[in-house]
């Protein structure tokens, strides 16, 4: 337990000393970021000792709750055996080879061949756009560098994901970003100026990939990214057939569909991945987060052997992969990573997040009827956005500046909730290991949190 003191230094330290990620570091001075300190199955504590039920898994990640003693024991055995080494041309280790060969068997159903490592997202999405842009030049198409993405699409921090993300708000203070990249519209239910019907939406979206595609020139685009459902962005899950006709898009045009599933990985959807939610296969694949249930930093780019297999049978020299990490395959998160899957696949952690997941939605979709200042409620599995609306006849999200978002995530935290804000959303995604029990306690104080706030409206 921390000392008083200790913690008054360590808020003021961190106002002082620590940039935080999309925040502005002066406003952190003002609002103090919440410390939390304990992790315990789907509970937290913060510093000055609160308990909450974590409604994010640390931030789509502690899929595990955060106390699993298989990969906690996983990590201790490996630092013991072998804390670090590189997979650089030359050396490997075991953990690294182990964890490669269980990606690709618990991938065989979609066609996955092999696999890169990185440390998080961001990686996975450059190991991604790198490797499909490499692809074309093995193959022989060099001019396919292109890249075309979803508005409202989140695919990490660098410069590669940067120039695909559809968030503007990420991009301004960052550009000039890559060339070569374009977007189009999302398949929005809630918020689309097409079509009041789903599939309608989702082939007139799926018709706009394909005139881009063609105006762009096919033989210049490289790859199609998207996430199978949109996280950051405040979990935007498309009508059922956009994926489908995305694939056919793809394949009408030999464009590689390249499915970023770092949230959606690994069980969030109530499916082990959000490509077999819509029943396609993607080209490649980006993997991060519950890959090691967050335990320990890793992301992993996986090839479908179609990518896989051009690489292995080059003989041109084309496809040296010049690309990699100090920290690819780093052994302590392989280790991490093939115990969660352990526990994934022995505690049919995905079946869980089916199940309650359900239970989730439902319970959740009674907000919109409930609470005038709710718009949307939409998910999948375990993985959920609030929209709030100043009008919502006209769904018109609350603005910008409105504190209505983060005053019900106060009276969540008060109440004994771990929830997160994003513009007019709230956003869920809890461990998937979470009992029925824990969502009820969680949904409870949600409900109380939103009818809060409704009577100071
Ligand atoms: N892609 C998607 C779909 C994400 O949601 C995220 C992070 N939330 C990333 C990539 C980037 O991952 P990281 O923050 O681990 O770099």
């Amino acid at each position: 337990m921390t000392k008083k003191t200790d913690i008054d230094q360590l808020k003021q330290d961190n106002a002082q000393y620590l940039f935080h990620p999309m925040a502005h570091p002066a406003a952190m001075q003002k609002n103090r970021p919440d410390i939390i300190s304990r992790g315990e199955g789907c509970w937290v504590w913060d510093i000055d000792g609160h308990k909450m039920i974590d409604g994010v898994a640390g931030l789509w990640s502690s899929n595990l709750g955060h106390s699993n003693k298989r990969v906690r024991d996983a990590i201790v055995a490996q630092l013991d055996e072998l804390p670090f080494y590189n997979t650089f041309r030359g050396t490997t280790h075991p953990r690294a080879i182990e964890l490669s060969a269980r990606i690709v068997k618990t991938m065989a159903p979609d066609g996955v061949g092999a696999v890169l490592f990185g440390n998080g997202g961001s990686d996975a999405v450059e190991g991604a756009l790198k490797i499909a842009r490499q692809y074309w030049k093995v193959q022989g198409q060099p001019e396919r560098t292109k890249f075309i993405s979803l508005r409202q699409g989140y695919h990490g921090v660098h410069f590669g994901g940067m120039s695909v993300n559809g968030l503007g708000n990420i991009r301004r203070a960052y550009e000039p970003l890559m060339p070569g990249c374009f977007h189009v519209d999302t398949p929005w239910p809630y918020h689309n100026a097409y079509s009041e019907d789903p599939e309608e939406l989702a082939r007139i979206c799926a018709g706009l990939l394909e005139r881009e595609i063609q105006f762009q020139g096919a033989d210049t685009v490289a790859a199609f990214i998207a996430e199978p459902i949109q996280g950051s962005a405040g979990v935007i899950v498309p009508p059922t057939s956009y994926w489908p006709l995305v694939r056919e898009v793809c394949d009408r045009n030999n464009v590689l569909l390249i499915a970023d599933e770092v949230v959606t990985g690994f069980g969030r959807s109530g499916a082990m991945f959000g490509t077999r939610l819509w029943g396609v296969k993607a080209d490649i694949w980006c993997l991060a987060k519950g890959i090691s249930s967050g335990y320990v930093p890793l992301g992993a780019t996986a090839l479908g052997k179609k990518v896989s297999e051009a690489f292995l049978a080059d003989a041109n020299g084309l496809a040296t992969v010049a690309h990699g990490y100090t920290y690819s395959g780093h052994p302590v998160a392989a280790a991490a990573a093939l115990a969660t899957l352990d526990e994934i696949e022995e505690k049919d952690v995905v079946g869980n997040a089916a199940r309650v997941g359900a239970h989730f939605q439902q319970r959740l979709a009674e907000f919109e009827r409930r609470f005038s200042f709710v718009g949307d409620v939409r998910g999948k599995g375990l993985m959920a956005g609030i929209e709030m609306v100043s009008d919502k006849a006209r769904r018109v999200p609350v603005p910008r500046n409105s504190d209505i978002p983060q005053r019900v995530a106060r009276e969540a935290y008060r109440r004994g909730a771990m929830v997160r804000i994003s513009g007019p959303n709230m956003i869920l995604s809890p461990p998937l290991v979470m009992t029925r029990e824990e969502v009820d306690h969680l949904v409870d104080i949600l409900e109380a949190s939103f009818a809060a706030v409704q009577a100071t409206l």
